[in-house]
C-alpha cells in the first residue's frame, strides 16, 4: 500500500512506456514486503539535468538511466562507479544522502547471466562481439575487467567497431583487442576458435521476430556458446539456429534480470528474487506476442 513513508525508484528515458522494469521491481518489492514502489518517468534530453536535480529534491532513492540518456547524466552525477567511469555510460543511479553516484550494472548483469545459465566465466575467454553501440561496449569492457583475453568487435559501421576496440586496448590490458568489418568470410578465416559470440544488435527483436544477424552456420560453429542480448523474443532466430547446430546458448532475458537484480541491491540493500523478477517480465512478454 501507498502511504506516505513509501520510498520511491524509477526510471529515466525517453520512451519509457515499453520498459519491463517497472513490473519486474514492482514484482520483488510486493513479494518482500518493501514499502518501494517504481515509476517510468519519460525525460526530454533538454531536461536531464532538472530531473537529476529532482531526485535529491525529493528524495527519490534512485534510478535506472535509459536510452538516449546514459551518457549524458554522467555531467550531473556526483561521482561514478569503476565500470561506469570505463564505460562512459551510467543505467542505475544511487542517491546516497543526497549524492548521486552513477553505477553501470549492465556488464555485470550480463556476466552474471552467462556464468549462472551457461556456466561461462570470463577469464582468459576468446570472444566475438557483434555490434559496436551501448550495450556492446558495457559488455566489452566487463569481458575485459573479468580477465578475458581476446575481445574481437565486429560492426556493421566499421568505424564504431575501430573506435571501440582502440577504447578497450588504451583502458584494459589485453592480450588481443580486434575491429573486423561485418563480413562472413573475413570472420570464418581470420577469427581463432571462441569461447563466446555475443550479438548485441537488435536484429530479430519483436516485432520482427523472423531476422537474424547475417552471421552464418561456420561461423556459429566457431564458437562452444552463444548468446543475444534481445530478450523479445527470449528465443531469436540466432539463438534457435544455434541450437540447432549443436552450439550452447543462453538468451538476453538473464542479463535483463540480473542488471535489475544489481541495481535493486543498490537502492534497497537486500538481495532480489531473481525467479520473481523473470516471471513478471515473461507475463508482460506474453501479453505482447
Ligand atoms: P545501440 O547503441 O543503438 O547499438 C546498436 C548496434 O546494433 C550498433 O552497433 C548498430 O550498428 C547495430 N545494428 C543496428 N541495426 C543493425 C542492422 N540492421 N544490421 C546490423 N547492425 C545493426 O543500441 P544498444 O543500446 O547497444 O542496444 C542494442 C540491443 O541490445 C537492443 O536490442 C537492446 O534492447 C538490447 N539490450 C538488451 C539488454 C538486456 O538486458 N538484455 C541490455 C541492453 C541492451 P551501427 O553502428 O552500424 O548502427
Amino acid at each position: 500500500m501507498i502511504n506516505s513513508s513509501t520510498k520511491l525508484v524509477g526510471l529515466l528515458g525517453d520512451p519509457v512506456e515499453h520498459s519491463k522494469s517497472p513490473v519486474m521491481h514492482n514484482a520483488v518489492f510486493d513479494q518482500l514486503d518493501l514499502n518501494y514502489r517504481y515509476l517510468a518517468f519519460q525525460v526530454k534530453a533538454e531536461e536531464v539535468k532538472e530531473a537529476l536535480q529532482g531526485i535529491k529534491a525529493l528524495g527519490i532513492k534512485g534510478v535506472n538511466v535509459t536510452i538516449p540518456h546514459k551518457e549524458v547524466v554522467i555531467n550531473s552525477l556526483d561521482s561514478l562507479s569503476k565500470e561506469a567511469k570505463l564505460i562512459g555510460a551510467v543505467n542505475t543511479i544511487e542517491n546516497k544522502e543526497g549524492r548521486l553516484i552513477g553505477h553501470n550494472t549492465d556488464g555485470q548483469g550480463f556476466m552474471k547471466a552467462l556464468e549462472k545459465e551457461g556456466g561461462f566465466s570470463a577469464q582468459g575467454k576468446k570472444v566475438l562481439i557483434i555490434g559496436a553501440g551501448g550495450a556492446a561496449k558495457a559488455v566489452a569492457f566487463q569481458l575485459g575487467l573479468e580477465g578475458a583475453s581476446e575481445l574481437y568487435i565486429t560492426n556493421r559501421t566499421f568505424e564504431s567497431a575501430v573506435n571501440l576496440a582502440k577504447d578497450l586496448d588504451e583502458k584494459l590490458t589485453l592480450s588481443k583487442v580486434k575491429a573486423f568489418p561485418l563480413e562472413e568470410e573475413a570472420l570464418v578465416n581470420d577469427l581463432p576458435e571462441l569461447d563466446l559470440i555475443v550479438d548485441t544488435t537488435p536484429i530479430g527483436m519483436y516485432p520482427q521476430t523472423n531476422i537474424a544477424p547475417v552471421i552464418g552456420d561456420r561461423l556459429l560453429e566457431k564458437s562452444s556458446l552463444i548468446t543475444d542480448l534481445v530478450y523479445n523474443p527470449v528465443e531469436t532466430v540466432l539463438l534457435k539456429r544455434a541450437k540447432e547446430l549443436g552450439v550452447k546458448t543462453v538468451s538476453g532475458l538473464g542479463m535483463l534480470i540480473y542488471q535489475g537484480a544489481i541495481a535493486f541491491e543498490i537502492w534497497t540493500g537486500q538481495k532480489a528474487d531473481v525467479e520473481v523478477m523473470k516471471n513478471a517480465i515473461l507475463s508482460q512478454l506474453e501479453l505482447i506476442n
